[in-house]
């Protein structure tokens, strides 16, 4: 067997070293003879582990004190629809900024509840690109502004952050969050499921600020309000309790390997490498424009279509898996976040050079 790189786009692959620490206390955590799928999430050591997760996030991140940290179950889709349930506060339209696959259904799951205002899009440009800043038609009267911090489906990331006045900013940072130090201070809320660069699929983190918490809408179900959940820890009704241990464990290994300031290196170094070997062949292409390029999603084609099935097929017989591009666009893609080291890219070029050479 070689060894295998999983290049899936999420679920994706977690650090080999928290997968055996799960697997070697899966069936007595801490001693207690239980395993935690099967521990109280009001039990004491629970609630020990999720708020040393949470504590772990936040110096992660840096997060002040004036921002909640939930940890919500369910998709970063589920947002989508919380996100206005929560934030309109009395206003009645919310800005979008439309880049790719993602933005684009938050936008469309935002219109029940408010005027969805595309103040930019992409879609001249096949979203290959991000409008500039300059041209975006912003409201002053939007709730917030949104926008997707990576469009995971293209490969396509914001190396800014907007500047949006005192309109809150809203992220969706599902697939880069925790890639990078952020200043968080910069926005309202930010939000990532975990399958992508955090843990298991099932949960979803939400920073948010304090001052945006407490005015939903009427009909918000208590799951879906922000301030029910933060003044219950997360625990009004029972979390995706593995996901948020496997996070817990995701986090202490990223302290672990120096922070994020060591993190945004490796994965700078990791997608350097990628697209500049891609640039210098004329076999595989990436469309993104060079400024938008994402570090943790790398699309390709091939110069020729028809031979992406035996890519696939090569790829994975030398242990390169979930290498496929996303249903909806086709093509290839390799997902490069956190826990994928340096060796996986450098084995990916290795094959990729050796399979253009056969062809
Ligand atoms: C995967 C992804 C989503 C959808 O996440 P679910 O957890 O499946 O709802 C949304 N936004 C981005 C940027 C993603 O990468």
């Amino acid at each position: 067997m070689p060894t295998i790189y999983n290049f899936n786009p999420g679920p994706a692959q977690l650090p080999h070293e928290i997968m055996l620490q799960a697997q070697a206390e899966l069936l007595d955590w801490q001693g207690t003879g239980v395993s935690i799928l099967e521990i109280s999430h009001r039990s004491t050591r629970f609630m020990a582990m999720a708020a040393q997760a949470e504590q772990d996030l936040r110096e992660l991140l840096n997060i002040a004190a004036d921002y909640q940290v939930l940890f919500l179950a369910g998709g970063a889709s589920h947002q989508f629809a919380m996100i206005p349930m929560n934030l309109l506060r009395g206003k009645t339209t919310a800005d979008y900024i439309e880049t790719g696959i993602f933005s684009h259904r938050a936008a469309v799951e935002a219109k029940p509840y408010c005027t969805v205002n595309i103040a930019a899009s992409g879609a001249a440009s096949d979203f290959t690109t991000i409008p500039a800043l300059a041209t975006w038609q912003l409201n002053p009267a939007a709730a917030y502004v949104h926008y997707t911090a990576n469009e995971t489906i293209a490969g396509l990331e914001f190396p800014w952050i907007p500047e949006t006045g005192n309109v809150p900013l809203v992220s969706d940072m599902t697939s880069n969050l925790l890639s990078m130090p952020l200043d968080v201070s910069r926005f309202g809320l930010i939000y990532a499921s975990a399958q992508k660069n955090i843990g298991p699929s099932g949960l979803t983190v939400v920073i948010v600020r304090n001052d945006l918490v407490g005015d939903a809408l009427p009909l918000t179900p208590s799951l879906y309000n922000y301030k029910v959940q933060a003044d219950n820890n997360s625990l009004y009704n029972t979390p995706p309790t593995f996901a948020w241990y496997m996070a817990g464990l995701m986090f202490a290994w990223l302290k672990k390997q120096g922070g994020l300031e060591v993190m945004t290196e490796r994965n700078r170094n990791k997608a350097d490498k990628l697209y500049r070997f891609i640039d210098q062949s004329d076999f595989y292409f990436n469309k993104i424009d060079p400024v938008y390029r994402s570090r943790m999603n790398v699309s390709f084609t091939l110069a020729n279509a028809e031979l992406e099935t035996l890519f696939l097929i090569k790829a994975a017989e030398v242990g390169l898996v979930g290498l496929k591009g996303h249903r909806v666009v086709g093509g290839l893609r390799a997902s490069i976040y956190n826990a994928m080291p340096e060796a996986g890219v450098d084995a990916l070029i290795a094959f990729m050079t050796e399979f253009e050479s056969k062809m």
